[in-house]
This record gives structure tokens, sequence and C-alpha cells, in this order.
């Protein structure tokens, strides 16, 4: 799929924008597209020798097009029809809602930035005011659109129609797909109301199955469309540079002991198969566990617009 005008080089942090410090974090193979995709050799992954940030050396030069088509879906999950994608991502929202609260977002505007086929929006449709989808996918917007959300391509179209007018906004593995990370973020803050709540998450460079098998895992973790890559530092950073006060860092695991079974057995993504022997509370038990010690597959953080 490489060849060199497909792709634009990135000589700056984007976000501190510094770009003589940049060292190099990983230098192999990274992953194509969804699982058991090809790997591809040709990119680095950097880290800025100021602010930390990780981030691929090239981002694909059709990253628009990319997004506001099919081919995303079709190369990352191989199915774009929304009730594949419901029936793959239902389960990622239980911890989400719990971890931001119905009470919370009974009655306000919400708004999800990079919804893809707005499963959580659907999710908590009934209980707020209204909703508000951010997705560069022009099919998910005609569904979503129909599904009776308001709907944008950008940010900075909601922000040019409706100024700030969101209550609650929310972002789910958006933030690592695009370039202008900072920016992104920015058009977020610009579009709340003052006092308004931001919910960010997205994958974490501190991910245990780097450290504990990174000979597999990370030809696997890093991938051409995850352009960024988070820790707890840069991505509270990322939301104090944006704006934000009240930055709370928190994690969020999304997979279960069996995974690391497999990576460690087999060194692929998936389900070990240990039959019956772990339950709810040793699953929840060692969640949380690997949640506290800041390991987790996703960093879930919770920031605040200045009431002022
Ligand atoms: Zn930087």
């Amino acid at each position: 799929m490489e060849n060199t005008s497909n792709f634009e080089f990135r000589y700056n942090c984007p976000l501190c924008k510094e770009k003589s410090q940049l060292n190099i974090f990983y230098n192999g193979d990274i992953r194509s597209g969804g699982l058991g995709s090809p790997l591809v050799s040709g990119y680095k992954v950097l880290q800025c020798g100021k602010c930390d940030l990780v981030f691929l050396d090239k981002i694909p030069a059709n990253i628009q097009e990319f997004y506001e088509g099919d081919s995303y879906r079709e190369n990352f999950d191989y199915q774009i029809d929304v009730v594949s994608l419901q029936k793959k991502f239902d389960h990622e929202q239980n911890s989400r809602i719990s971890r931001i609260g119905v009470e919370r977002m009974r009655g306000k505007v919400v708004a999800d930035f990079g919804c893809g086929p707005g499963i959580f929006i659907d999710a908590i449709a009934r209980v707020d005011g209204s909703t508000i989808v951010v997705e560069p996918s022009i099919k998910y917007r005609e569904f979503l659109s129909a599904r009776g959300h308001r709907c944008f391509s950008y940010a900075h179209e909601l922000l040019q129609e409706l100024g700030p007018e969101v209550d609650i906004a929310v972002s789910f593995d958006a933030v690592e797909h695009v370039p202008d990370c900072l920016g992104f973020i920015e058009s977020i803050h610009a579009s709340l109301k003052p006092g308004g709540y931001f919910y960010l998450s997205m994958p974490n460079i501190e991910d245990m199955l780097r450290f504990i098998n990174p000979e597999k895992y990370n030809p696997f973790y890093f991938q051409v469309s995850h352009v960024n890559y988070f820790s707890a530092k840069t991505a509270a950073n990322l939301l104090s540079l944006a704006g934000f006060v009240e930055v709370s860092i928190d994690f969020l695991h999304k997979y279960k002991i069996e995974n690391v079974f497999r990576w460690l057995s087999q060194g692929s993504p998936g389900a070990f198969n240990c039959g019956e022997i772990f339950d709810r509370s040793f699953h929840d038990t060692y969640v949380a566990n690997i949640e506290r010690l800041g390991i987790s597959s996703h960093l879930f953080l919770t920031a605040k617009k200045s009431p002022l």
C-alpha cells in the first residue's frame, strides 16, 4: 500500500510544535490495517524530547478522503455496516456511560466528536436534551441524521453554526487518528459552554502488553491510522494546552486476562480459551488493578471548560 507519493512526513511535534528535539521511540514494522492485516515497514515512531508526545513520522496524504469515504472502516474493521459495528462495539459503551454518569447527561446537549457510527450517542440519546455528532464519514452522518442527531463533518462547522452550545463533549478513540491533535481538542473546547465537561479516551502508550511481549505486540500496537500515541502525561498536557481546567486522569482497560494469555502463547490478539475458570468478580478485580497501575489499554480523562 505504500509508495512515496501517498504520505506526508511530519517534522514538528503536533503537540508542542517543536521540531529540533525528536528522538526515535520505535523503529520497526507496524500494522497496515485491522486484525490480521500485513505489517508495513518504512515508518518511524518518534518522541518529542520537549513534551514526550509519541507520534508517527508520516501520515496518509489523503487522510481527509480516507475518513470521509469507506476506506478506513474497510481496512481496519473489514465491515462498514452499522449493525456489524454495533455488535463489535456495543459493549464498550457500558464503561463509558458508567464513568460519565447518566445523571450528568440528563437534559443536556451532548456532542460526540469522531463518533463513527454513533454507538455511544445512540445509547444515551433518550437521556439528554439533544445530541450532536461530529463525524467525517458521509455514510455514518447520513445514518445518524436519520436517527435525529444533529450532524457535522468537522468541529469547526459545528462552531460556525452553533457557537459554544455543548454541555457535555465526548471523544472516544478518535484523537489518535487526527494529525493536528491540539487543534482538534481546541475546537472541542471552543464548542463547549463555560463550565461544560469533556470526556476523552484513547489508547495508552503504557499498555502493559508493550512491556510483557514487546517483540510481538509493538508491530501490532503501532499502526498507520494512529498518528499520535498518548501517555497520561501527554494526554493531560494536551487538555491543558487546549485551555481545559480540572484535568483528571483515569485509566480504562478493555480486555480480559485471556487476551494476555493469548499474546504470550500465540503472539496474537484475541481470547485464549480458559473455559469457565474466571468469573465476573475475578475479571472486575483484574481490570480494576490494571487500571490502578496505569498500564491499561486506554486512557480516560475528564476535564472542564472554565466557568468564567
Ligand atoms: Zn512536543
